[in-house]
């Protein structure tokens, strides 16, 4: 399925389905970051809970096991729009919480026994041409008016090339915050960490449909193979959730894809410096991102997979030949000295995207029905963020964390079909020509048309 799961250090073999009906304090639907976070969280408040997840795969089956190891504070929106939705204290508790996650992925993982790979190697944004900077420059702006700048610095390109070589590359933002994970380590351990407090985690066992709670206060997963009832369930299975009934439009499935090259050798590797293992990305709005692997392979990540009509997932859209072939040429374009390099991994997965890029994390008393998703890109840190809230929000712990403005928030619905694959086609397409126009002229975008206008949600 992706490099990480096969070098989870595990045999993968699924673990037994639920067989009939269950009764459960917390059922949990999807066995990935969310779902996992969520029943770790919860068994720190009370270890009595009887808590079940069900996963229909294996656990770290989805974008979890998948991703691009990028451990980082980063959101889908912007602190402006937080600030103007919900004031400036709500935005700055929000990129706090954000920075906080990292280190408690870190700290968790460590206290837990569970060999994630966590190394906090920083992270850098990378102005591949004059076309950049005007982008960079505008997020340290945007970091310093909340008061956040200290964070964040710009390298000129000579102090970039002390860190990392790229052709092209003129400046960088930089940050210390961000990490770099082994994302199979990190959702496998985690599966096993939370088997160990008393979870049981149900693999190969579909949820077709949830219902809430019923008069005597139990909400339901209903499954062919039984369903499962109790006071909360917990929806945690981010782009599969448009799946079911009564969620198809609030997410929508968008391939991110990723290529791996084989180890890179010592002299390759003296030749980029990227010693520290930092997640790199540049301003790119049709959007990159790289990291370096413990054993010394490049990760490139990318979108570019178009969107299909009706949103449906299949196991083949995970690869999409004319996009894994331009994320390998880019390998070669960003570091000349990898251009002959083999590739010995490909793969993807769907991103959930709410309508207005703004993630969620909710709980409803009166159906009993709990949520977080709608990470779009950045959901290593979010899932953690989110199982945290969910934990407070579930137990009725009422916390920091509860009042941040992710909260209970709910995305409007995306637009019925054709006007959706309308709409996303024509983002795609636009985005690529405005990237495509920027690098040829090295002028920067304007930030007026209608596609940037989408995409700077
Ligand atoms: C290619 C790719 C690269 C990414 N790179 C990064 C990155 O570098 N950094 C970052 O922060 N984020 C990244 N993301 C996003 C991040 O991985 C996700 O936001 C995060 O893992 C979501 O975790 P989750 O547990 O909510 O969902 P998932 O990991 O998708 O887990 C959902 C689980 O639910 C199960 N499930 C779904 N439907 C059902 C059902 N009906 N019944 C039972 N089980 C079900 C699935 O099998 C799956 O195991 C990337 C995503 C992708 C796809």
């Amino acid at each position: 399925m992706s490099f990480w799961l096969e070098t989870a250090g595990d045999d993968l073999a699924p673990r037994p389905g639920i067989d009939g009906a269950t009764d459960a304090d917390v059922a949990i639907l999807g066995a990935g970051m969310t779902g996992l976070w969520t029943a770790f969280y919860l068994k720190r408040r009370d270890p009595s809970l009887k808590i079940v997840v069900l996963e229909r795969e294996i656990a770290g089956f989805g974008a979890s096991g998948r991703n691009g190891a990028w451990c980082a504070p980063d959101l889908n929106i912007s602190m402006s729009r937080l600030a103007k939705a919900h004031g400036r204290d709500a935005a700055r508790a929000m990129q706090q919480a954000t920075y906080d996650a990292v280190d408690e992925v870190g700290r968790a993982c460590a206290e837990s026994g569970i060999d994630a790979g966590f190394h906090k190697g920083g992270e850098l944004i990378l102005a591949r041409g004059p076309q950049g900077i005007p982008a960079l420059d505008s997020a340290l702006e945007e970091y310093a008016a909340f008061g956040f700048g200290d964070h964040y610095r710009l390298l000129d390109a000579a102090q970039l090339s002390e860190r990392i070589r790229v052709a092209g590359a003129v400046r960088a933002l930089a940050s210390e915050d961000a990490a770099v994970i082994h994302p199979g380590r990190l959702v496998r351990g985690l599966a096993r960490r939370v088997e160990q407090d008393g979870v049981r985690i149900a693999e190969r066992t579909a949820v077709t449909s949830f219902q809430p709670r019923d008069a005597g206060g139990r909400a339901t997963l209903v499954t062919p193979r039984g369903n499962v009832r109790a006071p909360v369930v917990v929806l945690a299975g981010e782009a599969y959730l448009s799946e079911l009934p009564g969620l198809h439009r609030q997410l929508l499935p968008l391939w991110s894809l990723i290529v791996l090259t084989e180890p890179v050798t010592d002299a390759q590797w003296a030749e980029i410096g990227w010693a520290n293992r930092e997640v790199v990305a540049s301003t790119r709005m049709s959007v990159d991102y790289l990291s370096r692997t413990e054993d010394g392979r490049v990760l490139f990540g990318g979108r570019g997979a178009p969107y299909r009509f009706g949103s449906p997932i299949r196991r083949s859209y995970d690869r999409h030949g004319p996009t894994h072939e331009k994320l390998k040429a880019f390998v070669g374009e960003w570091f000349p000295v990898l251009r002959d390099v083999r590739f010995t991994h490909e793969w993807g997965g769907p991103l959930g995207m709410p309508r207005d890029w703004h993630p969620t994390m909710a709980f409803d008393e009166a159906s009993g029905i709990a949520t977080s998703r709608g990470y779009i890109g950045h959901g290593v840190s979010t899932t953690n963020l989110g199982g945290r809230v969910l934990a407070d929000l579930i137990t009725g712990t009422s916390s920091p964390l509860t009042e941040l403005p992710l909260v209970n928030h709910r995305s409007r619905d995306w637009e019925i079909e054709p006007f959706r694959w309308l709409g996303v086609r024509y983002s795609q397409w636009a985005i690529g020509r405005v990237d495509a126009k920027a690098e040829r002229t090295g002028v920067p975008p304007s930030g007026r048309s209608l596609a940037e206008r989408i995409a700077s949600h």
